[in-house]
């Protein structure tokens, strides 16, 4: 049995004191516990604070990105440790935005993995195809090169305690959500990846869905078999939605 998770992905939205009040009304909102565990992650530069105000909370916090080095001169970049530093315990990795806009290959995003699992957190991977691929028929091909290279670099055992988050590009910010079925087809075929190589842990790996949820489309998502919670971006901003999303969860 599989604890679900629902993840928030900030991305570059919000201000302390904007925070101060997401944050207070998902503690508000949660107080008699939930069934899915939460994850939230938002802006590196919040990070610490609100890391102080989830001290004894069951909401985790993680990073949008880390850097696949741990210290050096590497102007601008956040290292793991740091990560772990501030009370983070997960970070995503191969989001599509940083992919697409950054320029990051499967090559960078694998030592991001690695360095990520080195510091002692929870790499949440990013997977997904966009229209064009989709349109092209070409959905299992573009997953097995982006999971496959994570999985070649850090082997299947470093997925023991990993997340992988499958986001179609076209679904991303769109409103266009993958469709229950679309979802669970590709979901079942990234567990069917990482059976080939071990059964174990791809029964026991959480695969998280993300693409415009919202609380009404979330129950029919996370009620597909292999679909085990969300990672939530725009949906995620305002309290109200993201506990229905939660609720859905669970
Ligand atoms: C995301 O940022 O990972 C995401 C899925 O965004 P949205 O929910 O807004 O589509």
């Amino acid at each position: 049995m599989r604890t679900p998770l629902v993840a928030g992905n900030w991305k570059m939205y919000g201000s302390r004191e904007r925070n101060a009040a997401l944050i207070r009304d998902l503690i508000l909102g949660l107080e008699n516990g939930a069934a899915a565990e939460v994850l939230v992650c938002p802006p590196f530069i919040f990070l610490h604070e609100i890391g102080r105000n989830l001290g004894g909370q069951k909401i985790r916090l993680g990073a949008q990105n880390a850097s696949a080095e741990d210290e050096g001169a590497f102007t601008g970049e956040v290292s793991a440790p740091m990560l772990r530093d501030v009370g983070c315990s997960h970070a995503i990795v191969g989001h599509s935005e940083r992919r697409i806009l950054f320029r990051e290959d499967d090559r960078l995003i694998a030592r991001k993995f690695v360095a990520v699992q080195r510091a002692g957190l929870t790499p949440v991977l990013c997977v997904g195809e966009s229209l064009e691929e989709r349109e092209a028929g070409r959905t299992a091909s573009v997953i097995d090169g982006q999971l496959g290279a994570v999985l070649d670099v850090a082997g299947v055992a470093a997925f023991h305690d990993a997340v992988v988050a499958y986001e179609p590009v076209w679904a991303i910010g769109t409103g266009r959500t993958a469709s229950p079925d679309q979802a669970q087809e590709t979901h079942a075929h990234i567990r069917g990846m990482i059976a080939s190589r071990d059964a174990k842990i791809a029964d026991s790996i959480r695969l998280l869905y993300g693409g415009s949820v919202k609380a009404a489309n979330a129950t029919e998502l996370f009620a597909m078999p292999d679909v085990d919670g969300g990672l939530v971006g725009g949906a995620s901003l305002e309290a109200g939605e993201f506990l229905r999303i939660i609720e859905a969860a669970a």
